[in-house]
């Protein structure tokens, strides 16, 4: 797989090449090439030249079939694209053919379907006038796209990622700069042969490579003739964007990192909440942003609990590798603070060794904590990883305090059978979703996004397509 840019309508590798490696046994894949500033300024001019040619003329129901035909095109293509995205992330393949490549097609396919039958008129209303002496007037909102939309994905879920942000950009009607991130570039040079083939006007879509702070990610979101950003990464990484955007006042959308709790109620079905908690503690190794890193369980069932999740974490077996070695090495760095902070270690902890190619790749065991007080940087800060640690607690309030208690504030996930505590509980947690007796169900429509540290605005349905829009008002006196 050979990455490239993709800049009005040319495919184009150059600026200086850097290793891409793979994290499954280190060995290398291949070269990525890095935009330099004039790739950037490139790919923006191409942008702003589609908006004001050919992509800024189409309607919705042209920009719907070019969606479909992306979402054919990957489908198409979906085994090279699972390879990739194995091959670039090391995650399970059986992953990234469920999750990652099927949803990516679900992105275009939610967003034609939506725009579709979305109106381009919206929210006519006729209003007395409220000046007076001005008489009557029809007032009609129109939804004009923002212009040139720059897109910023993180490593985790590249395709998946990038798409939920690309297809709603696009039909909206903005012409849309990619910059994946430097760890996974793989998909996203697959995905812009796709909307080549497609046939989508030249400039309508375009992809930078290349590295975040002073490279092509800061070059793009400082960039003056970006008209919005939307970002997904870490929280200091969105301060920096934010910082760099707001020269130009730049809107953005923010999709941060999270710290999230999970909640277990004695009357809980306690064989779901151990796999569900396995499933939202451990899935990717723990590199999903909704991955649950505190678990606080009612006292009368803490013991059983944690013995059946630790018991379970320790006989995981196809777990996937940490993105690099930086990645595991901050994530073993946390293992070691934990220890320091006095936690008992109660499932994996190091490295483990499998006695084949894998051991060259960058793997750390899934781990089950205990035993550390609220304010250990272990329990406050995300790690990222395959670990959770897990607490008890005494009574409802004492629940929903310790999992307030964060900086962020993205999901959570509460296990009971009791549907009256279900329903008294979930408004009062402190995220932007909460799941009940489930985890990470995905309904597309639905707004997606966190709130404190963990982003600025949703996404899902019609909120990504607002963010993507303008209402401008048009009125006239009567
Ligand atoms: P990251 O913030 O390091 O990088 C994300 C992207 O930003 C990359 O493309 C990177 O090159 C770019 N970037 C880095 N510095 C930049 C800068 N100064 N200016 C412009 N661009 C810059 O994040 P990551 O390590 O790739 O991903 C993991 C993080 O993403 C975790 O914190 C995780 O919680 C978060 N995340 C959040 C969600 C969500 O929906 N809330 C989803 C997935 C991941």
């Amino acid at each position: 797989m050979k990455a490239e840019h993709y800049v009005g309508g040319i495919f184009r590798s150059d600026g200086p090449a850097f290793p891409l490696l793979a994290p499954a046994d280190g060995s290398e894949l291949g070269t990525v090439p890095e935009a330099t500033r004039e790739v950037v300024d490139d790919a923006v001019t191409a942008a702003r030249a589609a908006l004001d040619g050919a992509w800024g003329a189409t309607g919705a129901e042209e920009r719907s079939a070019a969606l479909r035909r992306i979402a054919g095109g990957i489908q198409a293509r979906f085994e090279e694209f699972v390879d990739a995205e194995v091959a670039d992330t090391g995650k399970p393949r059986e992953l990234a053919s469920t999750v990652d490549v099927p949803r990516a097609i679900g992105n275009f396919r939610a967003y034609a379907e939506l725009l579709y039958g979305r109106p381009e008129r919206a929210y006519t209303t006729q209003v007395p006038g409220w000046s007076a002496g001005t008489g009557q007037a029809l007032n009609y909102t129109v939804r004009r796209p923002l212009g040139v939309v720059a897109v910023i994905s993180p490593w985790n879920l590249p395709l998946l990622l990038l798409t939920w942000k690309v297809a709603p950009a696009l039909a909206a009607g903005n012409a849309v700069v990619a910059k994946p991130s430097e760890e996974t570039p793989s998909t996203a040079t697959l995905l812009a042969q796709v909307i080549d083939q497609a046939g989508l006007p030249s400039g309508a879509f375009n992809l930078v490579h290349g590295h975040g702070a002073g490279a092509a990610g800061e070059f793009l979101t400082g960039h003056p003739g970006v008209d919005a950003i939307a970002f997904t990464g870490e929280s200091a990484t969105g301060a920096a964007i934010m910082r760099n955007a707001a020269d130009h006042v730049t809107p953005v959308s923010f999709e941060l990192g999270g710290k999230n709790p999970a909640l277990v109620f004695a009357d809980a079905d306690l064989d779901a909440a151990v796999e569900g908690t396995v499933r939202s503690s451990f899935t990717h190794s723990g590199q999903i942003c909704l991955c649950t890193e505190r678990v606080y369980v009612e006292r009368p069932v803490f013991g059983e609990f944690t013995a059946r999740l630790a018991e379970r974490a320790r006989a995981l077996e196809d777990y996937g590798p940490m993105i690099s070695a930086e990645h595991r090495e901050k994530v073993l760095s946390y293992y070691r603070l934990a220890r320091e902070e006095g936690a008992e270690v109660l499932a994996g902890g190091g490295v483990p060794a499998f006695g084949d190619a894998r051991d060259g790749g960058f793997h750390v065991e899934p781990t089950v904590l205990t035993g550390l007080p609220e304010t250990a940087r272990t329990v406050r800060e995300e790690i990222f990883g395959p670990v959770c640690h897990v607490a008890p607690f005494d009574t409802e309030d004492e629940a929903l305090r310790l999992a307030n208690d964060s900086p962020y504030g993205l999901a959570a996930t509460l296990w009971t059978r009791d549907l009256s505590r279900a329903h008294r509980v979930a408004p009062r947690v402190q995220t932007g979703i909460v799941w009940v007796n489930c985890w990470n169900l995905r309904d597309l429509r639905t707004p997606f996004g966190g709130v404190k540290a963990s982003g600025i605005g949703r996404e899902g349905g019609e909120y990504s397509l607002d963010f993507f829009s303008e209402p401008v008002n048009v009125c006239i006196q009567i």
